[in-house]
Parts: C-alpha cells; sequence; structure tokens
C-alpha cells in the first residue's frame, strides 16, 4: 500500500537540476516507485528523473506530495522524509538575482564622447575584459541526419542505447579527474541526465514509436525539454536547458563522430566570446588564457556556466539587450559599469588604458600592503569552503589559507567523498597557494550541520552536543579517509591540519597518535608526503583556552573560532536574534580570554591565529592587530579590504587600544573606545601620494578621471564612478575653472571613506571654459565626506578659494619641484 506525505518547497529557488539530482540520486536507491506532485501545477514527476522533477517546476513553498509504493516503500519514506527536511535544504547554491532587463548605465563622462554602442547587461562577474569579439554557442544538427530513414528501428535504438551508455560512462571518467568543486557538481548533473528516466524514455519513444533516426531522436528530445524548460517562470530552470543541450551534442559527437554548429570556437588572442547562451561544456572547451571577457543573450546568474566564469574570473554580462546588431571587431565587456561596448574607438581605447592602470595600480598598492603585512605584526588569511575560492582569496593578496572549512564537500550528498576526489580538491587549494600555507580542517559536522549518512541522532542541546572532533572515534573510517588524502596532498604545499572544537589533552594525543599510524600508513605504501606537516587546533571550548599550557606540548599551533568560543564564553547562542546584544565580540569577558589565550600560545612559543567572522569586521582590526595576533583569517571579498586597512595602522597605537579596552567595564564602553580609535585616525586631508606630477590628462573629463581614480587607488573611495559623478554634478552647473590656470573641483559624497584633496599638476593646459578662458594647468581636487555636512566643505573651499586669489601663494604652487615640496607647502597653507 503507497504511502504519502505531504510537503512544501524548502528551497527558495525551487527543485533545480541540483536539488533534482540530489533527489533523483536518493530515490534511485530504493526500488519503490517514489512520485512527487506539485499541487500548484498539478504536475507529477518520477523523482527517479531529474528532468521530470525540473518539468515539473517546483517554486519554494510549493505544497507538494510525496508518494512511496513498493516493496521497501517504508524504508523508502523514512529515508526521504529525512532527507527533506535535513539534506535537503543544503542543496541548493545561494545566488544573487539578476534583474530581466539591465537598465542603461550612465556612461562616465569620459566615455561619453567616444561614439561607441552600448549594449547593456545584467552583472553576473565583475570587472572589465577587452578583446576580439567572437561569436559562439548554438549548434544545428544536419537535415540529412536528423531526416535519414531508419531501416530496423530496433536496432537503432539498440545502438542509441550503446552511445548513451558511452556518453555516461565518459561522464563518469571525467568526474573522477575532476575531483570536486564546480566543475564536479556541474559533470554529475550530466551524468545524471544521460541516465535519467524521462530523457530515455522520450529517445526510446523517437525512435521506436516514431521511427526516427538517433540524431532525429536527440534533436526532438532536446527541442522539447529545453522548450519545456525555457517556459518555466524561473531563470533557474530556464538556465538547464543548456545542460540538455550539452549532453545532447555530446550523445550526437559519440554516435556521429561530428562537430556541430559552431561551437568549437577556438581563441588564439584575447576574445570577448559573445553567445546567445553558452552551454557550460562550450564554456570549459575555451582558451581560458584568452578569454578575457564574456556577454550572453540569455543566462542568469545562477546558470552552470556563469557559475564556472565566476570561479575563473571572467568578467561576464547576461541578458544583454542588441547582441544581435554587434558587428565590431573589438569590445569591451565591462560588467562593473554593466554594459559591453564596441566598437573600440580611440578614445574608448584611451579610456580602457586608464581603467586598466586604475586597476593595476590598485592591486600593485595592495600587493605592496601585503608585503608589508607580511614584514611583521598580523597576516592576514583567507576563509575558503570550496577550492575554486582560494585562487580569489590569493589574487586578493591573502597571507595563506587560515581555515578550509571541508565539510563543503560532504554535505549534500549520500555517501562520504572517497579519498580519491578530497584528495584532488586538497591538492586544488594548495597548487593555488603557491607556497603558502594552507590550513585545512577537518570534518565540522554534527551540531547544526547533518549528514543523512552518519544518521546522527538528533540532540536537546545540539551546539553542546555530538560534534566536529567528539564523533571522529565513532567514525573512524572517514576521518581517518580525510587524514589520508591531507596527508598525501601534503606533498603539494605548506599545509596544515586543524582539528575543529578540540577540548583535552586526551582529544589531542588521540588525534595525533592517529595522524602518526595514517603517516606511517603512506610511508609503508611509498606515497610521498610532508613528514613535518603541523597539527593544530581550533580553540573553540573554554576548557580548551584553559589548557593551552598543556595543549601547546601536544599541538603545534592553534586557532581561535570566535564564533563557537564567543557563544561558549558568553554562554549565548550564535544564531540568537534575541542574544545578540551578548553575543558580541567587544564585551569585555571575551576580549579577556582571547588576552589569556593569545599570552598562552606566545608563552608557550606557539602561533595563534583567529578564523571566526570576528577577523571580518573591519572596524575590529586595530584591535586585534594590537592583541599580538599572528594572524586573522576572513572571507576571501574581504580580503583586500582588511589589508588596505591594516596598510595604515600604526601597531603601538593598536597596542595601546587593546590595553584601554580590556580595562573596559562595560561592552558600550568597548564599542566607544574602537570607533573613536577610528575616528582620530582618519587620513589627513592631504599626503604627497595624492599629489600627481605631470599626469597624462588631455581634457578636463580625463583629469577629473584620474583624480577620482587616484582616491580609489589610496583606499580613500571603493567607488570612484561614484565621485566622479559628483563632481560632475557640481561642475555641470558652473565650471570650477578659477582663473590664473587654476580649477578646483569639488563634490560631497559618502562615497568617501575620508576628508582629501587631490593635486594634479598637468604637463599641459587644458581646456575648463574658467572664469578668464585661461586653461587649467592645476587642478585642486576637493572631496568631502557628506556626513561631515557643508561646514567643513565650505570652510576648505572658501580657505582655498582665499589662497587661490594670492599672486605669491599661486607663483609658489607652481614653483614647486616635486610632489612633495608641493604637498608640504600646501598643507601647510591649508592647515594654517
Ligand atoms: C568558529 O567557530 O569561529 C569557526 C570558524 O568555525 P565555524 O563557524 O565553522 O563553526
Ligand atoms: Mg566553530
Amino acid at each position: 500500500m503507497a504511502i504519502e506525505k505531504q510537503f512544501a518547497c524548502p528551497l527558495p529557488h525551487g527543485i533545480h537540476a541540483r536539488p533534482a539530482s540530489a533527489l533523483e540520486e536518493v530515490a534511485r536507491g530504493f526500488a519503490a516507485d517514489i512520485i512527487i506532485v506539485n499541487h500548484r501545477t498539478r504536475r507529477a514527476a518520477d523523482a527517479k528523473s531529474i528532468l521530470a522533477l525540473v518539468g515539473a517546476d517546483i517554486r519554494h513553498l510549493d505544497a507538494c506530495s510525496l508518494t512511496c509504493s513498493g516493496p521497501d516503500e517504508q524504508q523508502a519514506m523514512a529515508f526521504l522524509s529525512n532527507f527533506l527536511e535535513n539534506q535537503f535544504p543544503l542543496c541548493d547554491q545561494p545566488t544573487a538575482t539578476v534583474s530581466p532587463g539591465p537598465p542603461e548605465p550612465t556612461l562616465p563622462p569620459c566615455l561619453a564622447g567616444a561614439e561607441c554602442s552600448i549594449y547593456p547587461g545584467a552583472r553576473a562577474v565583475g570587472g572589465i575584459g577587452l578583446g576580439r569579439v567572437v561569436q559562439a554557442g548554438g549548434f544545428r544538427v544536419p537535415l540529412a541526419l536528423t531526416e535519414a530513414s531508419v531501416a530496423d528501428p530496433a536496432e537503432e535504438w539498440h545502438n542509441l542505447l550503446g552511445v548513451l551508455g558511452k556518453v555516461q560512462a565518459s561522464y563518469e571518467n571525467r568526474l573522477a579527474q575532476a575531483g570536486s568543486g564546480i566543475e564536479f557538481n556541474l559533470l554529475k548533473v550530466h551524468r545524471a541526465i544521460t541516465r535519467d528516466a524521462e530523457f530515455r524514455r522520450q529517445l526510446q519513444i523517437a525512435v521506436r514509436e516514431r521511427h526516427r533516426s538517433a540524431a532525429g531522436a536527440i534533436a526532438d528530445t532536446e527541442a522539447r525539454f529545453t522548450r519545456d524548460l525555457g517556459a518555466s517562470e524561473s531563470p533557474l530552470l530556464r538556465d538547464r536547458a543548456l545542460d540538455i543541450q550539452d549532453v545532447c551534442r555530446e550523445l550526437l559527437r559519440q554516435r556521429y563522430g561530428i562537430e556541430l554548429g559552431v561551437e568549437s570556437v577556438e581563441l588564439t588572442v584575447d576574445s570577448i566570446v559573445v553567445a546567445e547562451s553558452l552551454t557550460p561544456g562550450q564554456f570549459l572547451g575555451l582558451n581560458r588564457m584568452f578569454l578575457k571577457g564574456l556577454a550572453l543573450t540569455e543566462g542568469g546568474n545562477a546558470s552552470h556556466t556563469v557559475i564556472l566564469a565566476r570561479s575563473f574570473n571572467v568578467p561576464t554580462l547576461v541578458g544583454v539587450r542588441n547582441l544581435p546588431t554587434l558587428h565590431a571587431a573589438e569590445a569591451a565587456v565591462d560588467a562593473d559599469l554593466g554594459a559591453l561596448i564596441a566598437p573600440l574607438t580611440p578614445p574608448a581605447l584611451r579610456y580602457y588604458e586608464m581603467e586598466r592602470r586604475r586597476l593595476d595600480e590598485r592591486s600593485a598598492r595592495l600587493r605592496e600592503m601585503s608585503q608589508k603585512a607580511g614584514e611583521g605584526g598580523l597576516r592576514i588569511e583567507a576563509n575558503i569552503a570550496i577550492p575554486e575560492e582560494a585562487a580569489q582569496a590569493f589574487a586578493a593578496g591573502a597571507d595563506g589559507v587560515g581555515l578550509f572549512r571541508t565539510e563543503m564537500i560532504f554535505l549534500g550528498r549520500l555517501s562520504p567523498p572517497d579519498e580519491q576526489e578530497q584528495f584532488e580538491c586538497y591538492r586544488q587549494a594548495l597548487n593555488a597557494a603557491a607556497g603558502k600555507p594552507v590550513v585545512i580542517r577537518t570534518l565540522d559536522v554534527g551540531g547544526d550541520k547533518l549528514l543523512p549518512y552518519l544518521n546522527l541522532a538528533s540532540e536537546s542541546n545540539p551546539l553542546l552536543g555530538y560534534r566536529a572532533m567528539r564523533i571522529y572515534r565513532e567514525f573512524e573510517a572517514i576521518f581517518r579517509t580525510q587524514l589520508r588524502a591531507l596527508i598525501r596532498a601534503s606533498a603539494f604545499g605548506r599545509l596544515k591540519i586543524m582539528i575543529p572544537l578540540l577540548a583535552t589533552v586526551e582529544e589531542a594525543r588521540w588525534v595525533k597518535k592517529t595522524v602518526a599510524q595514517e603517516q606511517k600508513a603512506c610511508a609503508d605504501a611509498g606515497l610521498d608526503f610532508d613528514q613535518t606537516m603541523p597539527v593544530g587546533a581550533m580553540i573553540e571550548v573554554p576548557a580548551a583556552a584553559l589548557s593551552l599550557e598543556h595543549l601547546s606540548k601536544e599541538l603545534d599551533f592553534f586557532s581561535i573560532g570566535s564564533n563557537d568560543l564567543l557563544q561558549y564564553i558568553m554562554g549565548a547562542d550564535r544564531g540568537s536574534r534575541r542574544l545578540q546584544s551578548l553575543y558580541q565580540p567587544t564585551q569585555p569577558a571575551f576580549l579577556r580570554a582571547l588576552h589569556q589565550i593569545i599570552d598562552a600560545c606566545h608563552r608557550g612559543d606557539g602561533k595563534i591565529s583567529l578564523c571566526g567572522e570576528m577577523g571580518g569586521e573591519i572596524r575590529l582590526l586595530p584591535l586585534l592587530a594590537g592583541s599580538g595576533l599572528d594572524a586573522i583569517s576572513a572571507s576571501a571579498p574581504l580580503i583586500a579590504g582588511l589589508r588596505a586597512e591594516w596598510a595604515g595602522l600604526d601597531l603601538p597605537e593598536c597596542r595601546q587600544l587593546w590595553m584601554e579596552a580590556l580595562d573596559c567595564r562595560t561592552e558600550e564602553e568597548v564599542a566607544a573606545r574602537v570607533a573613536q580609535f577610528s575616528a582620530n585616525r582618519a587620513a589627513p586631508l592631504l599626503d604627497v601620494e595624492l599629489v600627481l606630477w605631470n599626469p597624462d590628462a588631455a581634457t578636463k573629463e580625463e583629469a577629473i578621471k584620474l583624480a577620482a581614480d587616484r582616491l580609489f587607488v589610496m583606499g580613500r573611495t571603493d567607488s570612484p564612478r561614484a565621485v566622479e559623478e559628483a563632481i560632475w554634478q557640481r561642475e555641470r552647473q558652473s565650471s570650477t575653472g578659477f582663473g590664473n590656470g587654476f580649477a578646483i573641483p569639488h563634490c560631497k559624497t559618502n562615497a568617501m571613506r575620508g576628508n582629501s584633496v587631490v593635486v594634479l599638476k598637468l604637463a599641459a593646459p587644458i581646456p575648463w571654459d574658467a572664469i578668464d578662458g585661461r586653461p587649467v594647468q592645476f587642478v585642486v581636487l576637493l572631496a568631502i565626506r557628506e556626513t561631515d555636512g557643508a561646514v567643513n566643505h565650505l570652510k576648505i573651499l572658501a580657505r582655498l578659494a582665499r589662497l587661490l586669489t594670492d599672486d605669491e601663494f599661486r607663483a609658489r604652487l607652481e614653483g614647486e619641484a616635486s610632489a612633495g615640496s608641493l604637498c608640504d607647502f600646501l598643507r601647510a597653507r591649508l592647515d594654517g
């Protein structure tokens, strides 16, 4: 007798390919028929068919029923109920949404006169890329193949079944090599399509009942699913049509040995690939060395192609309008602006050359800062969850990976990843690190992160329960497999193993013994590995914090997991909104705990870092820098900002701040002290790096852009375009050409981090519509924070204007021989 259960779809993006593929994998494990009905669309889906599941168009909170009928229906229902409740919500990858019709962006003034066409698109991966336009994508099966008559449908089907098997096997092989990560997940979806019951049924009907050739059956099936998925309201489901196309193309290639359509584009120079849509397979086939940008008419932010582009950092626009009218030979994908720009006229090239310089100078400055950071004081490392993130973090200047949360590789599946899959994944992160340290944390599940294959019983206090290293003895085989993968990977870089939630010396000894046994086994097997690989632990439990003197003798390093440690020190659940005021890293008791831990580690000659969310809070960086920590780690996108902040900090001042914070009695006092510290250390209005000597600006537009770019390079704004626009708002009202060859453009905007003056001493004068009609050679640009109010703005502006009316002052400015002396002179007069 069938068993039924009602549920509401918990996935914010509905059941798209990845969750459908996870559900299908579970369902395939049972003999019972498993049917899901979406009551909204009234569509029923065989849960063993990924395509049927996807085609049922199940969206967030749609009311559904699950029916199991057959020999093992009880077990199937029990397993699936648990899966839907605990595992299914983790199968969806969080994705941002893309607005359907990207608005036309406002062109920066330098580009406005460049006589280019704009093709607006939604930014899916940020950045700017230039190159030759290469059209790609799409495929058409020759009519001669689709319309060929079939003498023996049974034999045709038999052959096609063989082809399906071969393609499935080739996905299996590639899966084994892909290791893990995005490409791995993608191949899994493709493999699932090849074995999908509904997909195969459609092919079979076409051949056996309609007597279509294999090519005709593939084309019909592809068209049918593409049409169904394309009609979905969900962009995520529409994107899945690309996966179907990929598999169909593979079947045709395998069956007929042909390359179809224009898909096999070869990139030999820097290129912008333009396509209506691009399958993930086509994307992977492009030579990434020359792939500088991607512009797609279709495609959502969550399509696999975009996910891949993001992980390879290829500037990408989706939903690009008017692409069919693009005939230019070269173009720029300006994803930051939200448009493809073509053709690349000389002014456009000049503009993008300035953009390139801006971005290069900014990264050079960040690199310079990382070097400074490396010379002493605090190291800033990255927290990652998948190996693909490592490259991004190192590009942002990370000093290492401070925390690789490996549980991501274990989640959303039915069995743990095997040794080889894990090994590939760890090796990928180590390769990206190029010799920098990578701290890989062993499996941290249980508590709020459940794996169906561990079958952990639910607990009334899960965060104080059976989680992280506490489950290792029971699941020793899983732990040992992970250790072996880590030990083998250690041959490829500076790998350090870190144990989560360790509390006692006994636990530390057990871990060390187990690691040593696995190392010996690897040595006996003749495997290469780093025999000196450090083994450390997270300090997340007060017991560990209080035992550091002894733990230091057992382990090589420690990292404070501030998320957990804070909740245990304050006795306040990290997830509780009501306990927010207690769960504050600026609680004095917590700071005192940090102080003791850091002190104890340093007394034992050990290194201590911090890898919880506290490390990513820029406002707390001075405090942490002053605490004596050796390193902090934060998620990759925060690294650049942390580095910039760190570069401007004075360590003795930070130490002073830390000591004062330790003396505070309340959280409010600490927070106020921290805020005061940052207000006191706003960068000076002008410094020598804001004086540009003979910069290459041919127009007023370029001069203003150069000044705004300088503010960006120096970390005084994160949005130079917003500063530029604010300057132009004022400039359009009336020219700021002051006469006598001077201009004082100015603005008030909160895009600025602090009040700043930029000086441009131009090589040659440029037109500015000045009051006396003379061209301008000296630009003194003033950018004030809006919240600092009109008073500041007017005060500085009035002072500048007064000074510039003085002949002697102007003569001194013009006569200064270097940026340094000019800066000193102007600063003194502005202060005076
Ligand atoms: C922590 O507890 O601070 C930590 C980094 O671990 P997680 O947030 O993964 O529990
Ligand atoms: Mg933790």
